[in-house]
Formats: C-alpha cells, sequence, structure tokens
C-alpha cells in the first residue's frame, strides 16, 4: 500500500500519455487504461517512463474505480475521445471520482499565460497564426491543446528543465520572460475543464457540430463552449466574433470582469477589428490597417480569423509591424483551403479536407469565383445542406459525389447543378474532376463531412487527394 494518491488516465494518445507523464512527474501513483489498442510510440513512451498500462480493455480500471483494490483513485483524467455515454465513465460518475482534462491537470502546473482558442471551425487556423504572430515577435511561446505535443508534456518538460537549471521560486524572483501557451480547445475538453482560466480567450464561432456527443441538444454544446470564459478577471481578455448570432446572444447574457473586445466582417469601426471589403483594420492598442491582396490568407472566414489573432496580439503589445509582416508571410495550413502550388491544364486544385461540416463548406464556396469543380460526400454528421444552395447554383459547374452512401447529396443538389455524378474512391473522383474541368475553373475538394467510410481520416483523404491530383 502506497499513501501516494492514485490518478487514472483514460486514453493512450497524445493528451493522456502527456498526462501520465506529467502526473508521474508531480509525484503521483498513475495507471493509464485505453479501450483500443495503443499506437507504438505512445506504448514505448509509458515504458519509458516505469508508468503501468492496459489495453484493450478497461478492466484493472473499473476494479480500480470499484475500489475492489487497496489503492484509491483520487483523479480521473480523461482523454477528449472517451464519449459521456461509455460504461466506463458512468460507472466513474456512480462512484462519484472527479473527472478533469489532460488541460486542466497541466494548468495547475504551470505559470505561464495562457491564450486559448475555441470555436465549431477556424480553431486550427487561428492558433497557428496565432502562435506564429508571438515567434515573429521573439516570445518565448509553445503550441498545445488539440494540435502539435499536448500542453501536460510540455510543462512536464519545462518543469524539467526549470528544476535542472533553477528552481522556480528564483525564476519568478528574477522575473524571467513570461512564457506563453497557445492552446486550440474543444468543447469536449471544456466538458471536464473547472478550475481552469484562459489569460486571453478567442470565441470564433459556434455553429451545429458533434451534436451527437451533447444529446442532440444545441444549447448543450454551446453551454460547453462557453465554459472556455470561465474564472476571467478583469486582466484577462475575451475576444470574440460579433458576427455570430449564437455567440453575440451568449456575450449578451454573458457577466465577466474580463475585457472584452470583438472583431466583424463587416464595416463597424465600433468593433477592435472590421472588414471594409478591401482591408481588415485592427485598432485595439494601435491601429493597423492591411490591404486582404498583402495577405496569404484567403477567405473572407480568414479574415475574421486574423483579426481575432492580431487582437490577440495587440493585446500582449507586440506591434504593429510584426502583426503586418506576419499576416503578410503566414499561409493556409495544411488541408485548409490549401491552394496546390501549381495548375493542371490551367485548372486550379484547392484540398480543404478538413472542412468536414456545411459551415465550413459555405466558406469554402464563398471565397471560390465561380467554375467550380466540388468533390464533396463522406460521413454525414446530420447535416442539412440549405445553407448551401445559393451558392452552390451560383458557383458550382459539377459535383462529384465521393462518399459509400451518396443519397442524400444527389438528393439536395441534383437540381442545382448542370452535371452531378459518383465516385467511390479518391483516384475515380480526381479522375473525373480532371475529365470534367477546363482550363479557368476550380477543382475544389471540401467535403462537408466526415471521412471515415472511404478515409482513415481527413488528412489521409487530403494526402491522397494531392497525390491523385500529383499523378494527373
Ligand atoms: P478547426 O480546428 O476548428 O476544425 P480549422 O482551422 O482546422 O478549424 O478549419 C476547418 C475548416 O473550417 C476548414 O475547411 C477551414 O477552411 C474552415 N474555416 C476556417 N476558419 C473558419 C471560420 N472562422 N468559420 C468557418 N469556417 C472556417
Amino acid at each position: 500500500m502506497t499513501n501516494k494518491q492514485l490518478i487514472l488516465i483514460l486514453g493512450a494518445g497524445e493528451s493522456g500519455v502527456g498526462a501520465a507523464i506529467l502526473a508521474q512527474q508531480q509525484g503521483f501513483n498513475v495507471f493509464v487504461s485505453d479501450f483500443g489498442t495503443i499506437a507504438d510510440n505512445y506504448k514505448s513512451e509509458l515504458q519509458n517512463h516505469a508508468i503501468q498500462f492496459e489495453e484493450g480493455t478497461h478492466e484493472q480500471a473499473m476494479n480500480l474505480i470499484n475500489n475492489a483494490t487497496t489503492e484509491r483513485v483520487s483523479e480521473i483524467i480523461k482523454s477528449p475521445g472517451v464519449p459521456e455515454k461509455s460504461p466506463i465513465i458512468q460507472a466513474i460518475r456512480k462512484a462519484g471520482i472527479p473527472i478533469i482534462s489532460e488541460l486542466e491537470f497541466a494548468a495547475r502546473y504551470t505559470n505561464a499565460k495562457l491564450i486559448c482558442i475555441t470555436g465549431s471551425n477556424g480553431k486550427t487556423t487561428t492558433t497557428m497564426l496565432t502562435y506564429y504572430m508571438l515567434q515573429q515577435a521573439g516570445l518565448d511561446v509553445a503550441l498545445g491543446g488539440n494540435v502539435g505535443k499536448s500542453f501536460a508534456l510540455q510543462v512536464a518538460e519545462d518543469n524539467k528543465s526549470t528544476n535542472q537549471s533553477d528552481n522556480l521560486q528564483t525564476c519568478k524572483l528574477t522575473n524571467l520572460q513570461t512564457k506563453y501557451y497557445v492552446l486550440e480547445i474543444s468543447s469536449f475538453q471544456l466538458d471536464d475543464m473547472y478550475d481552469f482560466k484562459a489569460d486571453i480567450a478567442i470565441l470564433l464561432n459556434i455553429t451545429p457540430d458533434h451534436l451527437d456527443r451533447y444529446n442532440y441538444n444545441f444549447q448543450n454544446y454551446v453551454d460547453s463552449k462557453m465554459k472556455m470564459l470561465q474564472n476571467m478577471t478583469a486582466n484577462d481578455t475575451i475576444i470574440f466574433c460579433a458576427d455570430d448570432e449564437v455567440l453575440a446572444q451568449e456575450m449578451q447574457k454573458y457577466s465577466t470582469q474580463a475585457n472584452v473586445l470583438s472583431y466583424t466582417i463587416q464595416n463597424d469601426r465600433t468593433k477592435q477589428g472590421f472588414f471594409d471589403k478591401k482591408t481588415i483594420t485592427i485598432q485595439n492598442t494601435e491601429t493597423l490597417t492591411i490591404n486582404i491582396t498583402d495577405m496569404q490568407l484567403k477567405g473572407i472566414h480568414n479574415y475574421g480569423n486574423s483579426m481575432a489573432a492580431a487582437i490577440a496580439a495587440q493585446t500582449i503589445n507586440i506591434k504593429s509591424d510584426v502583426i503586418r509582416e506576419s499576416l503578410q508571410t503566414f499561409s493556409s495550413v495544411e488541408h485548409r483551403l490549401e491552394k496546390l502550388p501549381f495548375t493542371v491544364r490551367g485548372v486550379e486544385y484547392i484540398n480543404d479536407s478538413k472542412a468536414t461540416n456545411v459551415n465550413s463548406t459555405w466558406y469554402a464556396l464563398e471565397s471560390m469565383n465561380d467554375n467550380v469543380i466540388w468533390i464533396a460526400g463522406g460521413t454525414d454528421k446530420g447535416n442539412e445542406y440549405e445553407a448551401l444552395y445559393d451558392l452552390v447554383s451560383e458557383k458550382v459547374k459539377a459535383l462529384i459525389c465521393l462518399g459509400v452512401d451518396n443519397a442524400k447529396l444527389l438528393a439536395n443538389f441534383s437540381d442545382k447543378v448542370p452535371v452531378i455524378t459518383e465516385a467511390r474512391s479518391m483516384h475515380e473522383a480526381v479522375t473525373k474532376a480532371y475529365e470534367l474541368s477546363q482550363k479557368g475553373d476550380t477543382v475544389l475538394l471540401s467535403p462537408a463531412c466526415a471521412s471515415f467510410d472511404l478515409f482513415k481520416n481527413y488528412m489521409d483523404r487530403g494526402i491522397q487527394f494531392k497525390n491523385n491530383v500529383r499523378n494527373l
């Protein structure tokens, strides 16, 4: 028997393994349980740290939860992928053991400033852009949350270097340079966050997504996203998109001490960021206007994302010339409106495989000129396509439905596009797109659906698209 507290970690992916390493470093006993198979790299990480685990079952975890062993579990750290409805979570709730997310846990062990980004769409793009701006400004910054290395692992690594070189108290006294984390945060993580506090929170938008995880109740999902603002004080800053009706309404009823800033893709000069069709202006601490033709990121959604990142950068006093240069040089993230660096017979190809819902595809189509050959389809998450009707009628000359079951796309768009056809593989889709296109057209892969019917994930889908285009 040991007096040490035991932390049980569910899920041995990036966040679970990071949490396990940090928990062990902080002196807890740790046990990791994954119902699936643990990837080799994560298994060796656990083994290298002599952390006990099980895979393919939650048997030992269940024993720990039901107190069938001598050790008591003090807390559970749950990976975002583990659904609330799963039997293990039900058992934990019954046993009354607190469940937290990896971000909640990691934040306890760092003094760094946290810039946190959430929303239904645009999180990765805005997170990467904000991170890029801080890097360009020469700040000590790391990236975490849903992208790159887990936040917990990085906090563990930071603590290690601090302990080796000095102790934390001395660091505080000598007031070493502030460290920043830019964190991409999903609603699944927010569900298990309680004391976590952002120093800067960016709310991009809230549109229906993942409703299967929220009892098909949109307000549950909204409430989860709004948790991003919990615990914020007068020293903190909230940045939100004023155009998003749901967000605007929620912000109206939300009472907070924090400094609230907003941006719009309208020409509304009362906001800290606005767009006048030719330029975006950011006017938080300084006024900065930049012509959209000078920016690498295209599409009005990206002008919004850029304003959000720039307002955050100004909040921590990054100068206008650094922000301007960052906006001029930051190009799109892979699989998000990623323009291939060549044309085929005068036809442009754009990989927007990460567009897994209708809203993101709306923005993709909105940013296109006419003559689009649109490749869409996959696993439908309860899509309602009406919002796309006008853009599709106006811009799409052919639709290639790429999925196992294309019935819904066919039913929605057969009378709206001159040509509609089906494909069962990326090779077939790209070949058909090639045959249907003429000089000056754009082939856009923006599926509006998840990828799991024909592909491993959206990255596999995007890579297959690019490879097939390269081989044309
Ligand atoms: P997330 O991390 O929230 O999934 P990404 O930055 O990966 O967001 O982008 C996902 C998809 O959404 C891409 O197709 C992208 O072009 C689109 N998108 C990016 N920003 C926005 C936004 N502000 N509103 C709507 N769609 C967006």
